[in-house]
């Protein structure tokens, strides 16, 4: 993936959609970037959806799943959107899980080690809270799709809706345990509290500051780039239109 081109893409939909684009940090010769576009239409209090994508860098299908999002403009008309489409660029020059440094920076949302991520969670803190997040990558072991659903508070879930639509173009993970931990039908839902766990994934400080629900999609690096990011694309707008319900 040509991380600078895709880059400058995904610049390009967001001016011609109406999206306001915010730089919040630095890494190497890039600009870490938020993108944020506020509902269309206006009967109520909006849903508030946070994406982000590209937090690593051997995970191609999520930025390009973002560009494709931002070319589609097919968003719920309630929808406030917090767009981050690429958390770790300099990971995609060198086609690395990793930043420059080495770091895993989904590893670090609780220690905030590193300036990326600080640089993030400082400006997740300048955010409303979200009514939903949505994180999306990629795995190079699984076979098939799976996603993590956090939903601590037991409300109504979206993974089984996700997993319904990505079934259709993507084979789901039939394991019983992914990366270590209990799944049934592709979902896992990790029941452990954040607080006991050393590192933080992005998702953790999410459920833990931000929001309290969310998915973490995860598409098969064996599968064609294509399809992995069909997968993403797919799980994102099945998500957005369920928790959106009479839009679109
Ligand atoms: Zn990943």
């Amino acid at each position: 993936m040509d991380v600078r081109a895709v880059l400058s893409d995904i610049e390009t939909a967001a001016q011609q959609h109406g999206w306001t684009l915010e730089i919040f940090g630095r890494q190497g010769e890039f600009n870490l970037f938020a993108l944020h576009r506020p509902a269309s239409i206006g009967p109520g209090h909006p849903t508030r959806l946070y994406l982000s994508a590209g937090i690593h860098g051997d995970e191609p299908a999520g930025p390009l799943a973002a560009l494709r999002l931002l070319r589609d403009n097919q968003w719920p008309a309630n929808a406030e959107l917090w767009f981050c489409p690429c958390l770790n660029p300099m990971g995609f020059v060198v086609n690395r899980r990793e930043n420059p440094d080495g770091k895993d920076l989904n590893r670090d949302y609780r220690h905030l080690e590193t300036a990326e991520v600080l640089a993030h969670v400082a400006w997740l803190e300048r955010q409303p809270r979200f009514d939903v997040y949505l994180c999306l990558h990629e795995d190079w072991e699984s076979h098939g799709f799976y996603l993590y659903e956090q939903n601590p508070d037991g409300g109504p879930p979206l993974a089984e809706t996700i997993i319904e639509a990505v079934r259709n173009l993507c084979p789901i993970d039939p394991s019983e345990i992914i990366e270590e931990r209990p799944a049934q039908g592709g979902i896992i839902r990790p029941n452990l509290d954040p607080r006991t766990r050393p590192q933080w994934a992005e998702a953790f400080y999410l459920i833990m500051n931000k929001s309290r629900l969310g998915c973490t999609l995860e598409a098969p690096s064996d599968f064609p780039l294509r399809t992995r990011v069909n997968a993403l694309v797919t799980g994102v707008n099945a998500a957005l239109m369920s928790f959106n319900p009479g839009s679109g």
